[in-house]
């Protein structure tokens, strides 16, 4: 176990008190804030006095409380600063910017040629795509607080280094370093299951829950997980790589090597596949984007077209399959099933999962578990890798410093603690 320190647990307490106001539009008073964190009141009004002097909330009026002296609201300050957000997915890099309350400034999406494969091209067009979105929105540099940046594969956050990324056989690359070279702001390095897990707990489903379980469905596949309200990420930080667990014995070749295993399955490229099974003549299978594929799909299920259906329902079976593993493994309150195969494919992928989940799991975690389609407004990884930009300003010490002032007072909720 790590051991926690005082400066650990305050950051983790201040992130608790912060995740009860993002997402939602209304301001608090910090009676409703320590009622709906479980901290105690003292603590509450410890850690948002810390924030208001770092301009992270302002006052926002206040609300008659039935006869009784009127309490001060908080809010987010918007303005403080801004965040940006990378995903860097197999066709394309999206940029997008933020102000400080995660609400969307700008947005860039710039396509990444089918040959690129070079981390300083990849580099390049991230740094492009940060220049152009704060040129868009006339912000300076200085404004930004912090860029997280989301890469396919097995990363090590630590070090910022993409150490292997399927899609283009990286081992071992510096991506934070090289980066650093064109972009003066701080930088965070992850991937897409923690970024959008982090997104969920922030903005999504996690804003209820402690114990969820985020699954991600597109070209590439893997689930992320949140264990009592913390986001769990390994020894390595490689956890949640369930993608490359084995579905079937011998089964269709994988990226990653192996054979068999769910991405071959359920990810972008493995719902096309089996079209192929299905339809080998399909005229759809002529179409190079995954996502057209998808779009299609869903529009002839839709109308009821037997192929189409035919792939909605097989997808939900293998899915379904794999997730009831999730399931009985973790035992979570909630899973959501996000990213491009569950947007497309929508509810009737998910009726089909759920009629699959009831067939495999047990029946305790069944009973147990809400399955449902993530409700983040697209697109859960750039949001998720902008909040790792803020749960790093967040940790700054010399910002928030002053351990003197901590008395970390607990209430009762014992020791929730939000990812770090
Ligand atoms: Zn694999």
């Amino acid at each position: 176990m790590v051991s926690r320190t005082s400066q650990d647990i305050r950051c983790l307490n201040r992130f608790e008190v912060l995740r009860h106001l993002y997402g939602g539009d209304e301001a608090r008073s910090r009676q409703e804030l320590a009622t709906a964190t479980g901290l105690s009141f003292a603590t509450v009004a410890n850690l948002t006095s810390e924030l208001l002097e770092a301009g992270v909330l302002v006052e926002a009026g206040r609300a008659g409380s039935g006869g009784g002296r009127p309490r001060a609201l908080l809010t987010l300050n918007a303005e403080r600063g801004a965040l940006i957000g990378v995903d860097v997915a197999e066709a394309s890099v999206r940029v997008e910017l933020f102000d400080l309350a995660l609400r969307e400034l700008h947005v860039q999406e710039r396509p990444l040629p089918p040959d690129l494969v070079e981390p300083a091209q990849v580099v390049q067009e991230i740094a492009a795509g940060i220049d152009a979105v704060l040129a868009a929105t006339d912000t300076p540099a200085e404004h930004v607080l912090g860029a997280g940046v989301s890469v396919p594969g097995l990363v090590e956050r630590e070090g910022g280094v993409s150490a292997y990324s399927p899609y283009w056989a990286w081992r071992q690359v510096p991506l934070r370093a090289l980066l650093a070279e064109h972009v003066g702001i701080p930088l965070y390095l992850d991937n897409p299951l923690k970024a959008s897990t982090v997104a969920e707990m922030w903005f999504g489903a996690g804003r209820e829950v402690d114990d969820l379980v985020v699954v991600t469905l597109r070209t590439g596949v893997g689930a992320g997980f949140a264990v009592g309200g913390a986001l769990y990420r390994g020894f390595t930080n490689s956890a949640g790589e369930w993608g490359h667990t084995c579905l079937e014995l011998d089964g269709r070749l994988c990226r990653c090597g192996s054979r068999g295993c769910v991405e071959a399955y359920v990810g972008t490229r493995g719902v096309v596949e089996t079209l192929r099974a299905v339809a080998p003549d399909d005229p759809l299978l002529d179409t190079p984007d995954g996502a057209g594929v998808l779009r299609a799909l869903a529009r002839r299920a839709a109308d009821g077209e037997p192929v189409a259906e035919e792939v909605v329902e097989r997808t939900g079976r293998y899915l379904g399959a794999a997730v009831a593993n999730l399931v009985n493994l973790l035992n979570p309150e909630v899973l959501v099933l996000g990213n491009q195969v569950a947007e497309q494919l929508g509810e009737p992928l998910l009726a089909r999962t759920r009629a699959a989940v009831d067939r495999h799991a047990l029946a305790q975690p069944l009973r147990a578990v809400d399955l449902r389609l993530s409700t983040l407004p697209e697109n859960a990884v750039s949001r998720g890798a902008a909040t790792f930009a803020l749960e790093g300003f967040l940790n700054n010490r010399e910002l928030f410093g002053s351990v003197s002032r901590a008395r970390a007072s607990r209430g009762r909720g014992g020791n929730r603690t939000a990812g770090k």
